[in-house]
């Protein structure tokens, strides 16, 4: 799936969480750090929207790794929370934000023809019965439809 398209399901994601559970974050910071970490999985590709931010960071993991492979993973979901609880451990929304971000890439990554190597180092590749191709119409629909839910959401929370 395109970063776009990543940011907009991490966002409805954060805002479904807050409007459907106890959890009693600043909603903004909440939601913000999801759209940031719906990002993050696909900055082992030099062209995404992160990878060409953070140039060097992003050519040393898909030098090393490759593109989909530790950072469409449950060990890379591991280490950013571990890292996150360890650098932040006073800002606990922002550390559950954007691993619900991440979340949520991993999932939309699940729903992509190349599936997702959850489990990496293991090479077995995970993803829905029903996928699509990237770019595609149908992930244009799905964006649209995105674009709703976060409207709606947006207008039930605030
Ligand atoms: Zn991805």
């Amino acid at each position: 799936m395109r970063g776009h398209t990543h940011l907009l399901a991490g966002a409805a994601l954060a805002l479904a969480t807050s409007k459907y559970t106890h959890i009693e974050a600043n909603t903004i910071w909440f939601t913000s750090a999801a759209a940031f970490g719906a990002l993050l999985p696909d900055i082992d590709h030099p062209k995404s929207t992160l990878g060409r931010i953070i140039k060097p960071i992003s050519w040393a993991l898909h030098s090393i790794f490759g593109h989909r492979t530790i950072t469409h993973s449950l060990l890379f979901l591991f280490i950013v929370t571990s890292l996150l609880w360890t650098v932040f451990p006073n800002y606990p929304f922002v550390v559950m934000g954007i691993c619900i971000g991440v979340i949520s890439h991993l999932m939309l990554d699940a729903l992509t023809v190349s599936g997702i190597p959850l489990l990496y180092p293991l090479k077995t590749k995970i993803r829905f019965p029903f996928y699509t191709r990237t770019g595609s119409f149908t992930e244009l629909v799905l964006f649209v439809l995105l674009v709703i839910t976060n409207f709606v959401l947006i207008r039930n929370v605030f």
